[in-house]
């Protein structure tokens, strides 16, 4: 869908100059999705691995995110291997609703109520970041830190668009559950892409 050099937002690696991989195609159907261009895959043209890699080369990083729509609608069997043998770091942004392809340097799952993970992608979550659009969530995130690893970083991440009535919410729970981190869209705040 598209494809740029920016700064990570969110999560464990926010803050880090990352070049985004953007892939078409997505069938989850948040309500509050921000992305709802990147659902059908067919209105995106497809691109030769050669030709993603050479252009994520021009860049200055060695952190690349595959991103969505649900990349995991793709087999990212290629793609991974080709930015590995790059030298590239590899993370990707999943709701694991898919079966895993790919090489990973890290898993960021962030799992959605309109299309539950595939059970198998759970413990392999390097960072669970978990969506906070009302107060309800934080039980069904609780649902799913007991399914990770115990590795895994967790995050609860304020909805944008709920961001001024959730956001309190957040700070309270992580103060009484100190488990969790927050995680803020960062990049919105920066006006980068
Ligand atoms: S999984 Fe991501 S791209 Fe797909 S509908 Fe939800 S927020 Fe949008």
């Amino acid at each position: 869908m598209e494809h740029f050099y920016t700064l990570q937002g969110e999560g464990f690696h926010q803050g880090r100059a990352a070049y985004f991989i953007r892939l078409g195609g997505c069938d989850v159907g948040c309500v509050w999705c921000d992305v709802k261009d990147s659902w059908d895959a067919g209105k995106h043209p497809l691109w030769k691995i050669d030709d993603i890699v050479a252009e994520v080369e021009k860049s200055a990083t060695k952190l690349v995110v595959i991103t969505g729509g649900e990349p995991l609608m793709h087999d990212l069997t290629n793609l991974t291997n080709a930015l590995k043998a790059k030298g590239f770091e590899t993370n990707i942004e999943t709701s694991g609703a898919h079966p895993l392809s790919g090489a990973w340097d890290w898993i960021c799952l962030s799992p959605k109520k309109f299309k539950a993970p595939l059970p198998e992608i759970l413990p392999l979550a390097n960072e669970l970041k978990v969506v906070i659009f009302n107060k309800s969530d934080f039980d069904w995130a609780e649902e799913y830190a007991a399914k990770v690893s115990p590795s895994c970083k967790l995050y609860l991440q304020p909805e944008w668009d709920k961001a001024s009535i959730v956001t309190p919410l957040i700070i309270d729970y992580i103060k009484a559950h100190p488990q969790w981190e927050l995680s803020l869209q960062i990049h919105k705040y920066i006006n980068v892409p």
